[in-house]
């Protein structure tokens, strides 16, 4: 058996046999598709490795650079990176900081309760999915983790042993689930429902008047809130009646939160960052202190940066696209195993090894409980190598 890394779920069931990918979803059977691997090039044009890495050392030894991506690759050169980045005073970000990166940090900060999704699928009475639709984004969320297993002291099946709640904006694949024992709530505004449950509580009537119902269910024993890019979004920054509402929720029943759907390893970076510089994200090890400013793509737009070394990460395809048209006009490195659009706008590329295809190491999932994946054969040219290598040259 294999690790996915296709995404934060980490599942560990992967059988590959002659060929074939058996257990992971669409998208994570993708991630064991070799065919787009990347060559080592300078300027457009193939080289070998080492030269690239020598022409890559050269780049990021001057001027303002910035370490950029990162959720993608195991957490010992997630490490090197945080480490070449002090040593070149840059600045360092990855996709937690327009992702999930807030409710990780509120976590880490113990200013939400959190829990593992083992113990989840364990104990878990509500299962509540907000501002997410994992039926989609995370395909075997609901059926390895959370609502579908049966395991623990939730043996009945999830029609008798679980409540389903989504809180969407729109009838999601996911809330479509929510039929018997479920309500779906669909959201106009995520702070009125904080707000909702809060006047529950208090004995009064929530604007949302699902809520009431909702609340006498995670009055029966353990709930879990997933939270996605929706509440993210829908909270616009306004942390404070969020984290009220968890505190009030548990002076009367017990109701954790876990994050939901971001890459595989996000949270790994975020928690390593967080050890070190006490930030999750947008670090500028120059001025040691972590600022909106310092936001990659901000960088880029108010051209603060000569250079960028992007590892694990397509920001060209995932950014807006007057942000990564910014990237064409600095000097880019890129450590990837795979070709991408960044990949062919930057001046260096340097092939890594694919996780869990060529290399291996520890990833988090979006639990927080770190998982160690084994390759399936060992590559040369491994991140942490070629890490190892620029570091040794800048
Ligand atoms: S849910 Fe995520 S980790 Fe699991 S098989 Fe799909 S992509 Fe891979």
């Amino acid at each position: 058996m294999v690790f996915c890394t296709g995404c934060s779920c980490l599942c560990p069931d992967i059988r590959i046999e002659n060929g074939r990918v058996y257990n992971a979803c669409r998208k994570g059977s993708s991630i064991f598709n070799e065919k787009k691997r990347a060559k080592p090039t300078v300027n457009g044009k193939e080289t070998d490795i080492e030269t690239a890495i020598e022409r890559a050392a050269e780049i990021l030894s001057s001027g303002n650079v910035a370490i950029y991506g990162l959720d993608t690759i195991p957490i010992e050169a997630q490490k090197l990176a945080i480490g070449l980045a002090e040593e070149l005073e840059a600045y360092i970000d990855d996709n937690s900081s327009f992702c999930l990166g807030d409710f990780v940090e509120m976590i880490l900060r113990g200013e939400i309760p959190s829990t593992t999704l083992d113990d989840v699928k364990n104990n878990a009475y509500v299962i509540f999915y907000w501002g997410t639709d994992p039926y989609n984004s995370l395909s075997r969320h609901l059926s390895l983790y959370t609502y579908y297993p049966r395991g623990g002291k939730r043996q009945r099946g999830y029609e008798e042993d679980r409540f389903l709640v989504v809180a969407d904006i729109r009838k999601s694949h996911t809330a479509k689930l929510a039929k018997k024992n479920a309500r779906f709530i669909r959201v106009d505004d995520d702070l009125k429902l904080v707000e909702s449950f809060i006047q529950a509580m208090e004995g009064k009537a929530p604007q949302y008047p699902d809520v009431a119902r909702v609340l006498s269910e995670m009055k029966k024993g353990y709930s879990v809130i997933f939270g996605g890019l929706g509440l993210k979004y829908g909270l616009n920054g306004r942390y404070e009646e969020f984290t009220e509402m968890f505190r009030r929720l548990n002076e009367i029943t017990e109701v954790y939160f876990i994050p939901s759907g971001f890459h595989s390893n996000m949270r790994g970076f975020n928690e390593l960052l967080f050890e070190k510089t006490g930030y999750i994200n947008r670090y500028s090890f120059k001025e040691g202190v972590s600022k909106a400013e310092f936001e990659f793509s901000r960088l880029l737009i108010e051209e603060k940066i000569d250079s960028a070394l992007i590892i694990g990460s397509d920001p060209v395809n995932s950014l807006p696209f007057e942000v990564s048209r910014k990237l064409g006009e600095i000097n880019t490195v890129v450590v990837d195993p795979l070709n991408s659009l960044t990949s062919m706008i930057a001046d260096v590329v340097i092939p890594s090894a694919l996780t869990p295809i060529g290399q291996g190491g520890t990833m988090m999932r979006s639990d927080g409980v770190r998982v160690k994946v084994e390759p399936l054969r060992e590559e040369e040219w491994t991140d942490v190598k070629v890490l190892t290598s620029l570091k040794e040259m800048v």
